[in-house]
């Protein structure tokens, strides 16, 4: 099964990347994990690839779009893959079409975990830190028994700068405005798929193994 995982900041992508791994025993292929693994091994285009991150560059389309024919074109990437951060724009995806074509393989689906902005922000900012021990809690899904103190060391919690509703909300827009192109490339496809990730971690899942239960 190839797939391709999408999911806003807070959407709980990495969760369920994580359980499809589990289960279906495909490799978990995230952009981070591509460019240091190509770095590693040294090869012409992840020496290329570091030249630019060393430099604080973006790493060019060309680039990158050479490390994922290689990582795809590996052993390992027989039974499938999921993609995770990549393809992040609309000419990406065009580049993975043709690098796919290539290889003799296309997307099966490209899961989209869906979650509204609003409760996107309510999770994103919902973080809270002690300012004596460091003990982390979230007013959502791990509140202190009393509010604005840690239940720890009694200290007083505090928001990081990070996770302010101005900060949050931006990285959200941008985001939003980066992946709807996107989305609209693989619903026009026909490969998208949304997942309602407003549910219970294992109810997600339970949503996307339905969903891959079809390709087995
Ligand atoms: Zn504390």
């Amino acid at each position: 099964m190839n797939l391709v995982l999408m999911g806003l900041p807070g959407a709980g992508k990495g969760t369920q990347a994580e359980k499809i791994v589990e289960k279906y025993g495909i490799p978990h292929i995230s952009t981070g994990d591509m460019f240091r693994a190509a770095m590693k091994e040294g090869t012409e285009l992840g020496l290329k690839a570091k030249s630019f991150m060393d430099q604080g560059a973006l790493v060019p389309d060309e680039v990158t779009i050479g490390i994922v024919r290689e990582r795809l074109s590996k052993e390992d990437c027989q039974k499938g893959f999921l993609l995770d951060g990549f393809p992040r724009t609309v000419p990406q995806a065009e580049a993975l079409e043709d690098i796919l074509t290539e290889l003799n393989k296309k997307i099966d689906y490209v899961i989209n975990i869906d979650v509204d902005q609003e409760i996107l922000m309510e999770r994103l900012t919902g973080r809270r830190i002690c300012k004596s021990c460091g003990a982390t809690y979230h007013l959502v899904f791990n509140p202190p028994s009393k509010e604005g103190t840690c239940d720890r060391c009694g200290g007083e919690l505090y928001q990081r700068a990070d996770d302010n509703a101005e900060t949050v909300n931006n990285r959200l827009q941008v985001n939003i405005e980066q992946s709807k192109p996107l989305l609209d490339f693989y619903e026009t496809k026909g490969y998208l798929k949304n997942i309602n990730g407003q549910q219970d971690i294992d109810k997600v899942f339970v949503d996307v193994d339905q969903l891959l239960g079809s390709l087995t």
